[in-house]
């Protein structure tokens, strides 16, 4: 089995007297550094000055710097901005100011790995993965525990560069939960795998065609929602406490015989067989080269995907069931 790292593995000493920068104040950013502060690490913000996050971030009490005053001042540099926008805020306002020995830390491998960033040799190169969005992390944490995380090594100039790695998950709260090293290869590729088979592609699709088929042989779309979108956030619950045999027991037995019977058919070996191309395409780096072409074209599929997600039933009237029972509160 893996080496699991827990709380009583890590030593924090190495980041004794050390300041972190964390750059970006978005999902992670946010959930990151808020978990950092109240671990009690020393910690300043680079941030674009004058932007939302400037002002979001002022307000939550932390000391703001434009991004290459951030990056001089720590020994510890968190990239926690999109990693569209990464290359280019590297090449122009965080290299620059990478002095020998400092550590540059990424949340997910994607530039170090498809070379869009290419640090010199004379820093620490390292990553923590949380496996969870952004308000999770800061959720759990805030629950005494924490979500898992990967780690990994690019470039240990220092030596300490695991000891560090460590030391940030753990102020993240992730050594409660469990901390895993791996490379910043089998990071990016199996990040962006699961993310497109099962996390959010495969989610998000087989909630659309189950609630279409459900409207379309006539049952009303309320009744459609609750039956996919509502319900499968209790049935993951089950399986994230107890397992899937948990979440087994804890349906009908016409489920349970349903469930296991029919699940193959639907899922069936084209859809396994999706996956693999899905997967062949992630580790040829091709799908890293059209999204990053995508970006940089203005995001044009991208911009049109999301307005058909938002004019979809299933998130027009997801959306009013969800304010009519206070789940979803108005920002
Ligand atoms: P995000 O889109 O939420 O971050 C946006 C923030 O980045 C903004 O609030 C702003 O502070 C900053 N920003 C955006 N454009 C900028 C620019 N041009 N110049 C300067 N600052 C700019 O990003 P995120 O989802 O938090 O992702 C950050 C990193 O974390 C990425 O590497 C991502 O892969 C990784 N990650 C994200 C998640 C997640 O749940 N979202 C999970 C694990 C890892
Ligand atoms: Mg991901």
């Amino acid at each position: 089995m893996m080496k699991i790292y827990y709380d009583k593995d890590v030593n924090s000493s190495v980041l004794d007297g050390k300041t972190i920068a964390v750059i970006g104040y978005g999902s992670q950013g946010y959930a990151q550094a808020n978990c950092i502060k109240d671990s009690g690490l020393n910690i300043v913000m680079g941030l674009r000055m004058g932007g939302k996050s400037w002002e979001r971030a002022n307000r939550d009490r932390f000391p703001v710097f434009p991004i290459p005053d951030a990056v001089k001042k720590s020994d510890v540099v968190m990239m926690l901005v999109p990693d569209t926008v990464q290359p280019s805020l590297y090449k122009d306002q965080i290299s620059p100011y990478l002095k020998p020995g400092k550590t540059l830390v990424f949340a997910h491998g994607f530039n170090i790995h498809f070379k869009t960033i290419v640090p010199p040799t004379n820093v620490d190169i390292i990553m923590v993965a949380p496996k969870a969005p952004g308000p999770s992390l800061r959720e759990l944490y805030l629950n005494q525990f924490g979500v898992p995380a990967l780690i990994a090594i690019h470039q240990d100039y220092t030596g300490k560069a695991k000891q560090t790695a460590l030391s940030i998950a753990k102020a993240l709260g992730s050594t409660k939960a469990g901390v895993i090293e791996t490379t910043f290869k089998d990071e990016t590729e199996s990040d962006l795998i699961g993310e497109q088979i099962v996390l959010v592609g495969g989610i998000i699709e087989l909630l659309k065609k189950g609630f279409e088929v459900l409207v379309e042989l006539g049952y009303p779309p309320e009744l459609a929602y609750f039956e996919t979108c509502n319900e499968i956030k209790l049935i993951v619950d089950q399986i994230y406490h107890a397992g899937v045999i948990g979440m087994l027991r804890a349906v009908s037995d016409t489920a349970k015989y349903g469930g296991m019977t029919i699940g193959p058919k639907v899922i069936d070996a084209r859809v396994k067989n999706n996956m693999k191309n899905v997967a062949k395409n992630v580790q040829s780096g091709e799908f890293a080269k059209k999204w990053l072409k995508e970006d940089a074209n203005g995001r044009p599929i991208f911009n049109v995907l999301m307005k058909q997600w938002q004019e979809h039933q299933l998130e027009t009237v997801g959306k009013s069931i969800r304010s009519m029972s206070g789940i979803e509160k108005e920002k």
